[in-house]
């Protein structure tokens, strides 16, 4: 029986250690986008001998093959996202998570429309757009 944390790590050519996998489950499991500083220290509860390098460069060389998602939505640090399928981001400024925004009605043209290739004949392959505010918890 293969874990699917097991698949992704090798997938990309990187050894399958416990450390390594815990990062990949803990990135699945937190839904407000950690930065590499919060899977660490998150990680050091269970993984005592765990190294800053190792969430580091684990989570640099899955965004890098494309397996995870690097948001550059928080001024403070890069922010990871293991859902790969296209959507948008909210940050609050007031507590620092980042909720995922599906809706993309806001938008005067949808994004997802395939009339929406090019801009400014610039041609588009992906977009992300970055939201930014108080979020429902921190308004009130
Ligand atoms: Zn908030
Ligand atoms: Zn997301």
């Amino acid at each position: 029986m293969k874990d699917w944390t097991v698949i992704l790590l090798k997938e990309i050519g990187l050894r399958v250690t416990p450390q390594r996998r815990a990062i990949l489950e803990l990135l699945k499991e937190n839904g407000s986008h950690p930065s590499a500083e919060t899977i660490y220290f998150a990680l050091l509860k269970t993984h005592p001998s765990i190294s800053f390098a190792t969430v580091y460069n684990t989570l640099a060389k899955l965004a890098e093959a494309e397996k995870i998602q690097q948001l550059e939505i928080d001024p403070q640090r890069k922010r990871f996202d293991h859902c790969l399928t296209p959507h948008h981001h909210f940050y609050c400024k007031a507590c620092g998570r980042i909720f995922d925004v599906l809706d993309d009605s806001f938008l005067l043209k949808n994004v997802h429309e395939p009339e929406f290739k090019d801009v400014d004949d610039h041609q588009v392959d992906s977009i992300q757009v970055y939201l930014k505010g108080l979020c429902k918890d921190c308004k009130k």
